[in-house]
């Protein structure tokens, strides 16, 4: 509607009636400013002002989605901000990943040297600090099969002569996996 030109309403400088704009065609393009060449006419007929001005643009808000856009504006400070911030969170994200991955390197050849100075996997874990999931990779933990059997039929349910019987092994390594006397106080069935 009149003087409504795309959405933005152009005011006459003298009187306030819309004005008619016609636009040129001349183009001013640097990095800094987006220029079109406009000429104005007041739709008043009393007053019939024309003027002549240009409309800019000169700030990128929202980059185009195009592959190949030829658009060179500076981006606007806040996306300038937001872009470089994600940079340098991606960065920083790197450079943990990197840190974390030595960390684990160097953690794992602490382990290894602990092994090879024959110290057990206890002792290597409380000498490194390591978690149990690294000492594992480096170490992996050898359940007796023993203590597989013992475990198994306790699992089971069988009674510990029962077990005693079936698991061949010496009294002292079965108390070791199934204790013979419960303590007092947490008396199991
Ligand atoms: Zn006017």
């Amino acid at each position: 509607m009149g003087g409504n030109n795309g959405g933005y309403k152009c005011g006459c400088p003298s009187c306030g009636s819309p004005m008619r704009i016609l636009s040129g065609t001349d183009i001013t393009v640097t990095e800094k400013k987006f220029a079109t060449a406009l000429y104005g006419q007041c739709r008043n007929f009393g007053c019939s002002l024309s003027v002549a001005g240009e409309i800019a643009w000169t700030h990128v808000l929202k980059p185009s989605q195009l592959p190949e856009s030829k658009c060179q504006l500076p981006l606007s400070p806040y996306l300038l901000r937001s872009t470089q911030a994600q940079a340098e969170a991606k960065k920083e994200a790197a450079r943990t990943k990197r840190a974390a991955a030595e960390q684990n390197e160097e953690m794992l050849k602490r382990i290894e040297a602990c092994r090879a100075n024959g110290m057990t996997r206890r002792e290597t874990l409380i000498e490194t600090g390591c978690t149990p999931i690294q000492l594992r990779k480096i170490w992996p933990e050898r359940v007796a099969p023993v203590r597989r059997k013992i475990e198994a039929c306790r699992a089971a349910g069988m009674t510990r002569d029962d077990a005693r019987r079936l698991v061949k092994c010496d009294r002292k390594t079965f108390s070791a996996y199934w204790p013979a006397v419960p303590c007092a106080d947490t008396q199991h069935a």
